[in-house]
């Protein structure tokens, strides 16, 4: 029992796990552009603009944020790697781990983790 689960008085019955592999999740950062007007997100293959470099939303420009590259990412990893991934073993160790895949579509991961959860898969 953890103490947000003591907080809430209610068992913890699973704890989704989604994976990506690392080159995929390092891919979907390096390539996200984020519009300076209005903060919407692109990626250069996934979810292009339909004209490069501007938003399809309100033709501002886009740009790669400064710590959207390599680097960042392999400092993140290494973060997650030390910190969180522990906290997958420990969950693996309760048996209440489930992985899903993430290296699909948003819909197709979002209906996996409802699966999980059992709730209004639609
Ligand atoms: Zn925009």
């Amino acid at each position: 029992m953890t103490k947000l689960t003591e907080k809430i008085e209610k068992p913890l019955d699973y704890a989704v796990n989604i994976v990506v592999p690392d080159e995929i999740l390092a891919e979907r950062i390096v390539g996200r552009r984020v519009c300076t007007e209005c903060g919407a997100s692109y990626h250069v293959k996934n979810f292009p603009p339909a004209v490069d470099g501007v938003c399809d939303r309100c033709g501002g420009t886009l740009i790669q944020r400064a710590d959207d590259n390599e680097e960042t990412v392999s400092k993140r990893l290494k973060v997650y790697y030390a910190e969180s991934a522990p906290l997958v073993d420990y969950y693996k160790n309760a048996n209440i781990i489930v992985d899903i895949d993430g290296n699909k579509t948003p819909e197709e991961v979002e209906q996996s983790v409802f699966k999980v959860l059992d709730i209004g898969v639609k």
